[in-house]
Parts: C-alpha cells; sequence; structure tokens
C-alpha cells in the first residue's frame, strides 16, 4: 500500500521503500569494495542530499582506511533546477595520487556532475569514481554518465532518504515522488 503525503501543500506517495534502498545500497557497496580492492579510497560526499546514502554506502562498503569528506554545492530551488550551480563548501584536501569516489544523492541534469569531476580532476587524483543514489537519465542536459547508479528514475521531483524540498522531509526512510 502507498503511502500518501503533503509536504508544503504538495502531494508526494511512496515510491521506493526503506527494503529496496538497503538492497541497492548493499548492492553499490558490494561494487565499490571489488572495484577498490587494495585500495583506500577517498570518499567526497556532496552536502546536503547525500549525507544519509553516504552514511549508510561507507558503512557497508567497510573500507578499513578510507577517508570521508564533505563539498557542497546548491543548484535547485524549490522543486527545479536553477541550471546556476554555486560551490558553498570546497575540498580544502591534498587529492593528488588518491582514489576518488564522489557520493550524489541525484543527478538530474548532470550540471553540477560535471563540474565536480572536471575540478577534481585538475587536482591530479590517481582515479575519480562517481556514486548516485538517483539517477534521472531524461533530464540530462550534459550527457553526464555516473560509474554506479542505485536506481534509475523518471524526471519527477522526488524526497526522502537526505533529498529534501525547502529544507524539508530529508528524515523519511522512504523515498517520495510528487505526484
Ligand atoms: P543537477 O546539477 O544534476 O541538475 O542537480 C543536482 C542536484 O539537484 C542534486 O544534487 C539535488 O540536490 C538536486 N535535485 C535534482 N533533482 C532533485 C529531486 O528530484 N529532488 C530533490 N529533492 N533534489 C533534486
Ligand atoms: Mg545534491
Amino acid at each position: 500500500m502507498k503511502k500518501r503525503i503533503k509536504i508544503d501543500g504538495l502531494p508526494f506517495e511512496t515510491f521506493i521503500s526503506e527494503e529496496e534502498i538497503k538492497r541497492e545500497v548493499r548492492r553499490v557497496a558490494d561494487e565499490l569494495r571489488n572495484d577498490l580492492e587494495g585500495k583506500s579510497p577517498f570518499f567526497v560526499c556532496v552536502l546536503n542530499g547525500a549525507f544519509i546514502f553516504a552514511a549508510d554506502l561507507i558503512r557497508e562498503a567497510g573500507f578499513n582506511d578510507s577517508v570521508i569528506t564533505f563539498v557542497r554545492y546548491k543548484s535547485y530551488d524549490g522543486t527545479s533546477s536553477t541550471g546556476n550551480v554555486k560551490q558553498l563548501v570546497g575540498l580544502n584536501e591534498d587529492i593528488e595520487g588518491k582514489d576518488i569516489v564522489i557520493i550524489e544523492d541525484i543527478v538530474d541534469t548532470g550540471i553540477t556532475a560535471n563540474l565536480m569531476v572536471n575540478d577534481l580532476k585538475k587536482r591530479n587524483p590517481a582515479s575519480i569514481r562517481f556514486v548516485t543514489l538517483l539517477h534521472k537519465p531524461e533530464s540530462s542536459k550534459t550527457g553526464f554518465k555516473p560509474d554506479y547508479v542505485a536506481f534509475t528514475i523518471p524526471p519527477k521531483f522526488i524526497v526522502g532518504y537526505g533529498l529534501d524540498l525547502d529544507g524539508k522531509a530529508r528524515n523519511l526512510k522512504d523515498i517520495y515522488i510528487n505526484v
């Protein structure tokens, strides 16, 4: 049975359950563990939206000596992308020679992802991998392709499990879609 809720007057219903999220987080964590065997990944969690996904993913992946740090960009206002990406918190660490794993909540137009990867590439890491909880390929304006995707979804606005509507709904355990 679908749960229906309203946030700021907008109707949403459950779209991906907590159980499905756990299963796919485990799958992506397994893939990362295989692909980065013997390496010490340098995780970069993209705030704010990816904080819950990143917390679950890095614990599930279980690397002994991984590092996690945080960056913050802003492109969304309400329920639509502004197309104008601002960096609010950058990366201060030296990433030369490091195996970078960027953790995002969602790739929509791909503008944020593209900007971030191009930025980090200039700093000579050994490798860059891009993980996203959600991917909306139909919204792409850049052709950006994430290396790991937990769920591919239609171009609709979603909230929950870290994703917000003007700061609200990040705490929901399931993912909800605007209906
Ligand atoms: P992009 O630069 O790919 O257009 O947008 C990426 C950012 O926009 C994401 O990291 C996320 O913060 C926000 N975003 C894109 N689609 C959605 C959505 O459906 N729901 C929410 N809550 N945020 C979204
Ligand atoms: Mg984000």
